[in-house]
């Protein structure tokens, strides 16, 4: 079977990472924790399938590569400068006390001082993939909180940058036997003349032609060739700036990232190139997983809660007091700290890293994944919590808003009243105020809400269906109801509702189908209009409207 081994190894990460990933998102966790698991099922430490240990490091590289290059891609100074005056100083000090309280367990369990560094440094830095995915799922990377929370992300990952570059050059003093200072300065120097002359060629040479090769690909119009030219730049520069200056992959692949993201075509190589990093992405935790020995969970469970305490108590402590300390509000500080509340990727490659410069015990490296796939498997629970917070916020602001509004007048007879406040019923509500008709909405979406009120019309926020909304309306006194929302199933329920309250209630309502039309008139609605029908009528008049088919015979009405 050995000439298989890279299809079996890549048929089994993908197949089980897919099964666990959908099997976590059921579950409402993040699927990162499911491809982990799906990664120790194919480990040697669980019976079964046995993946090819040499290969899948490798797998994991190219993850690990693509990444970054991704990381480099949306890294903006700009952002970072936005929000440097918290996001710098706030980074330093929690990644100070992270590595420190690290350290302090490290030392409690007898490990060298270079294993507890090592060991901090890998839980002090949270996962950006985790964080984008929260923030994405709640709309928060435009907002201000969302940038300190980024800006923050992005110092940690330039401390783990040149933490990964500085750890090779300093594995002799971590690992207790630095013999000879001379040895270790000459080192370092040797390191930071490498890295010098890569960012200089970089800088000099990559800044230039690396955009226009890209542009240039772009010309020919091929996306077939676009794609490899970014995969060709990203793995190409990673590879050669590791072959020809030593320094790491994930360095090289940063700064190919870097120099591509002022190009106009940066969106679009990120774009691209997006399938490809997901599905390696996915590979390098699943490779990481296959490391970890769920033993240590039974073995020594007080090191995994003192590892685990430390990432969701320990950092977010302190982020909370630092973002409080610059003034900023609760809600700021609760946010940043749930979502530094983890860690990821970064620390498996540290912790990876540390073990093979073995500076880093085994112990510390199996500590590094139980706390992270636990950090990560509470994170979501953190922001349900935060979500729930601010949803209480949210509700006694809205309450305090509806009392300035436009009121629905006591005395309120005869009125309309209109279902829906979108494309639909916002023109309809204003052509029946224009002539006076005296009008009360219903809208469930807040900015809809608003922009009715803003207009003067008295509105009720809620939901149509829900009985309270709907008395609020006063439908036994109205005249007519008019459901303009799209939803013909929904629309028949609250029909029938109406009808109940006020039987000689006028029902007019939208539809998109003839059998929504059905559905509606058989719930008690006396007339309907179908959009689509009426669009046709509408286009048709139209063209004639105009010469040469003006005059042509007139056309039957379209509403039943
Ligand atoms: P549009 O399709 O653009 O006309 O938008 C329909 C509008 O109806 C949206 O503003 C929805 O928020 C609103 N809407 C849909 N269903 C309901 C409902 N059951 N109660 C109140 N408003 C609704």
């Amino acid at each position: 079977m050995h000439h298989t081994s890279l299809i079996a190894i890549l048929v089994a990460g993908f197949v089980l990472a897919f099964l666990f990933g959908s099997l976590a998102q059921r579950l409402r966790l993040s699927p990162l924790v499911g491809y982990l698991l799906a990664g120790v099922v194919a480990g040697p430490f669980t019976p079964g399938f046995v993946g090819d240990q040499t290969l899948a490091p490798q797998l994991a590289e190219i993850g690990v590569i693509l990444l970054m290059f991704g990381v480099g891609l949306h890294f903006s100074m700009r952002d970072l400068l936005a929000v440097k005056a918290i996001a710098l100083p706030g980074a330093i000090v929690q990644i100070a006390v992270a590595t420190v309280l690290g350290w302090g367990l490290a030392r409690l369990y007898g490990w060298p001082h270079g294993a507890g560094i090592v060991f901090g440094l890998a839980l002090s830095v949270a996962s950006t993939v985790v964080l984008l995915r929260a923030f994405e799922d709640r709309r928060l990377i435009d907002t201000t909180r969302g940038r300190i929370a980024v800006g923050w992300l992005i110092v940690e990952d330039l401390a783990m940058v040149l933490a990964l570059v500085l750890l090779p050059a300093l594995a002799d003093v971590l690992r207790g036997d630095a013999g000879n200072p001379v040895q270790v300065w000459t080192a370092l120097f040797k390191t930071f003349a490498k890295v010098g002359a890569f960012i200089a060629v970089m800088l000099i040479v990559g800044r230039r032609v690396i955009p226009w090769m890209l542009e240039r690909v772009a010309g020919t119009g091929s996306r077939e060739l676009f794609t490899l030219c970014v995969l060709a730049i990203a793995l190409g520069v990673a590879f050669g700036s590791a072959a020809m200056f030593g320094v790491s992959f994930a360095l090289g692949a940063f700064f190919a990232g870097m120099l591509l993201n002022e190009s106009e075509f940066s969106h679009q190589a990120a774009t691209e190139t997006l399938p490809l990093r997901d599905a390696f992405a996915v590979l390098f935790f699943v490779s990481v997983g296959m490391l970890f020995d769920p033993m240590i969970l039974v073995e020594h469970p007080l090191p995994v809660l003192a590892t685990f305490a430390i990432i969701v108590l320990g950092k977010s402590i302190a982020a909370y007091a630092i973002v409080r300390a610059f003034g900023k509000p609760n809600s700021t500080a609760l946010l940043i700290s749930a979502s530094l509340a983890q860690i990821g990727e970064f620390s498996f490659i540290l912790a990876g890293l540390g073990m093979e410069l073995k500076v880093l015990p085994k112990e510390g490296h199996d500590l590094i994944l139980a706390g992270a796939l636990l950090s990560i498997i509470v994170n979501p629970l953190l922001f349900a919590v935060l979500d729930r917070r601010e949803a209480r916020e949210l509700a006694a602001k809205r309450t305090a808003e509806d009392h300035e509004a436009p009121q629905i007048p006591d005395d309120v007879r005869d009125h309309v009243i209109l279902i829906g406040y979108g494309r639909v019923g916002s023109v309809l509500g204003r052509l029946l105020t224009d002539h006076g008709v005296p009008l009360v909405v219903i809208e469930e979406e807040d900015d809809r809400v608003d922009r009715a009120r803003a207009a003067g019309i008295p509105t009720v926020r809620g939901h149509a269906a829900d009985e309270r909304a709907l008395r609020e309306a006063v439908p036994e006194r109205a005249h007519t109801a008019m459901l303009a929302i799209p939803n013909a199933l929904e629309a028949g329920e609250i029909i029938a509702k109406l009808r109940a309250v006020n039987p000689s209630l006028t029902i007019v309502a939208r539809a998109h189908s003839d059998t929504e039309v059905r559905h509606l008139l058989e719930h008690g609605a006396d007339a309907t209009v179908m959009a689509e029908r009426e669009l046709a009528h509408s286009l048709a008049e139209m063209v004639l409207a105009t010469p040469p088919y003006r005059g042509a015979r007139h056309l039957p009405p379209a509403a039943v």
